[in-house]
């Protein structure tokens, strides 16, 4: 059985036939790895997932978290789930050894990962934060701070978080108030509000390091004034452990549609004028320190969403060959059918199907340039996956979570009333799954960073990086026997994102309001070409696949469909090239009206008074 998380067949196609993430090894850094290394690691994921995170997923949405006495008390089965993560070293799969890590490819944690966050965010929540706060803490912090907290983070003995928003500091960081005053120890006391911090408050770990951005008296207004502290739950003491309390109050915990067993905190930071925190890097350096885990952290925040996807999906698909309703178009009979036989329902699975392996795709694309920039041997090289990074980040969060929305949306849509009860898993997942588009970073802060700066900054690595390999993809393979029809498609879709590109970068240094009204639409055309040139080169592989197993290098229709009835490779790789052909009729067909749109650049949303909006 495929299992209800992961379509695994997928996920190992990318890795291993598309990617071909094995050769990583022949690289220094990753050379005592090897793909039975990288199987070993995905399989004991599953297992863990399946056996141990998945059951628990529904049973923590239900208990929730408990804010009782100013403390946060978390589902007591979550405990368990804690000592097998640590037991496990999993948050440290792919931290790099000189940390503590195990040091693998970025993209291979991201691929394990995909299961536990399949199988119960709430939980994963708690340990993704300590992940990355423990990573920067490495990266940027003093020896001293290094050997005091990274270790007892990547153990789970403590956790941290990120806390950066407040209540007037959301997508608008550097309206950050929280204050740092220097101590004549070098210490700083820290005085402030923030909100809605992932596990600011929760009974898994013995401490809580808060990596808080606050602004030291007198410094530059703006996200150029800000520092990062570490700010301890309990303070500590000379011998490492935990002492005395630190002053921070956990004021309330959020009430939300999803992730009930995830607590999102209000905290207040020295209320009582003795909260003492330690600076990490140097003085308005807290940005700059962010920005370095920035790339990472929005790819993670996309997995989250692509592993509840992904789950959805399979649910949809299972419960569409069980559930019967109605006849099938074009069969005689009074026995009702299968809703899997339904064009309707076939229409969501395959959308389903396309976007999920589309979105796991991108994710997997994108970590893979985390990797090839750690691998590169020249300054160059270092720069071309830098930049191509640099654009891939905000596409992969922005449109990577508006897919996964609509996938799991539709999964719902194919359970008709069922899947609106909590007989089954999908309204739990759709309400989990809608907080994407919102943390780290608004999708529509995202769209600004693609459009404002990436693309003013860096278009011509665009022109000369993706846009060129998506251009020689389709001249390589524009006579291709089975997909001629679908290249040609991208490569006007290609075309359209080019134009679209230069006609918004003279648009910007003309009407600025107008260039952000559509930086959304730009982002969502660059997502489509770049999942139709994924799923696309999947397709090529696929072809040649298929036609291996077929033992003909150009074997009609009806002979594969042949072969798919008794070969499980063969349906796999079929399915492969349906959903490409899925995405690049349904979806990338439309680039160049979309890019028409973006060229009319119509004002009306910015021209309508806001009086008029409703009379
Ligand atoms: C469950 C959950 C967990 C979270 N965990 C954390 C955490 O651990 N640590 C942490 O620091 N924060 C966390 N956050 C906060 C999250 O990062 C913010 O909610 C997010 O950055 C948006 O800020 P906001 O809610 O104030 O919305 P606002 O900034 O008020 O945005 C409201 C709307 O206006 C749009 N908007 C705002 N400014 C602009 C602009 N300049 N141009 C165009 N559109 C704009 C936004 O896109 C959005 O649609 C969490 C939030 C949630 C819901």
């Amino acid at each position: 059985m495929a299992g209800m998380l992961v379509d695994e067949r997928d996920q190992k196609f990318v890795l291993f036939e598309q990617l071909e993430i094995d050769k990583l090894s022949d690289y220094e850094l990753y050379s005592e790895f090897d793909k039975d290394v990288y199987l070993m690691v995905l399989s004991e994921a599953k297992k863990l997932a399946e056996n141990e995170f998945m059951p628990l997923n529904s049973v923590g949405d239900t208990e929730g978290v408990v804010f009782k006495d100013g403390k946060v008390i978390m589902p007591e089965s979550f405990h368990r789930l804690w000592a097998l993560w640590n037991e496990g070293e999993w948050r440290g799969l792919d931290i790099p050894a000189e940390y503590g890590g195990q040091g693998m490819p970025t993209v291979l944690g991201m691929a394990a990962n995909e299961f536990f966050e399949a199988a119960n965010l709430a939980f994963q929540m708690s340990v993704a934060m300590p992940r990355g706060g423990a990573l920067l803490i490495a990266q940027h912090g003093s020896d001293e701070q290094r050997a005091k907290y990274v270790d007892k983070i990547l153990t789970g003995e403590w956790s941290s978080t990120m806390a950066l928003t407040e209540a007037e500091a959301g997508s608008d960081v550097g309206a950050t108030r929280t204050i740092a005053e220097r101590n004549e120890d070098g210490t700083y006391s820290i005085k402030g509000a923030k909100v809605f911090i992932t596990c600011g408050d929760m009974d898994l770990a013995k401490n809580i390091i808060h990596l808080a951005l606050a602004r030291v008296k007198g410094a530059p207004a703006g996200t150029k004034g800000l520092s990062l502290f570490l700010v301890p739950k309990y303070k500590i003491n000379s011998d490492g452990s935990p002492g005395e309390p630190n002053d921070i109050k956990v004021v309330s915990v959020e009430k939300k549609l999803g992730l009930k067993a995830s607590p999102t905190c209000q905290l207040s930071f020295g209320e009582e004028n003795n909260c003492t925190g330690e600076l990490i890097g140097r003085e308005n350096q807290g940005m700059t320190i962010f920005f370095t885990m920035m790339n990472e952290s929005r790819l993670i925040a996309a997995r989250h969403g692509a592993g509840i996807a992904s789950s959805a999906y399979i649910h949809a698909l299972e419960y569409s060959r069980e559930r019967l309703q109605g006849s099938q178009i074009g069969k005689e009979s009074n026995r009702q059918s299968p809703i899997i036989k339904h064009p309707d329902i076939r229409r969501m699975l395959t959308m389903m199907k396309s976007y999920t392996e589309g979105v796991r795709a991108l994710i997997y694309y994108s970590s893979y340039c985390i990797d090839r920039v750690h691998v590169a041997d020249s300054k160059e090289e270092k720069q071309k996956w830098e930049k191509r990074l640099g654009f891939l980040t905000p596409v992969t969060k922005a449109y990577g979570t508006e897919l996964s929305f609509r996938v799991t949306e539709a999964a719902l849509q194919v359970y008709g009333g069922y899947g609106y009860t909590k007989d089954y898993p999908i309204e739990q997942f759709l309400r989990d799954e809608k907080v994407h588009s919102i943390f780290e970073g608004t999708n529509g802060i995202q769209a600004l960073d693609l459009a404002g700066r990436k693309l003013s900054r860096d278009s011509n690595d665009l022109y000369t990086g993706l846009l060129k390999d998506i251009t020689e993809f389709c001249t390589e393979y524009k006579e291709h026997s089975g997909l001629k029809a679908y290249i040609s498609i991208l490569d006007e879709a290609k075309k359209a994102l080019a134009e679209a590109s230069v006609f918004l970068l003279e648009l910007q240094k003309k009407d600025f309001e107008l260039f952000a009204l559509y930086a959304n639409q730009y982002l969502e055309l660059f997502g489509d070409v770049i999942v139709g040139w994924l799923l696309l080169w999947q397709a090529v592989i696929a072809w040649e696949k298929l036609s291996s197993i077929a033992g003909d290098s150009n074997p009609d229709n009806a002979q594969l469909e042949n072969f798919v009835t008794d070969n499980v490779e063969a349906a796999f790789y079929s399915g492969k090239l349906g959903a490409a052909k899925f995405f690049i009729s349904n979806v990338v067909s439309l680039a160049s009206a979309k890019a028409a749109i973006i060229r009319i650049a119509d004002r009306s949303a910015l021209q309508i008074a806001e009086n008029a909006f409703v009379v």
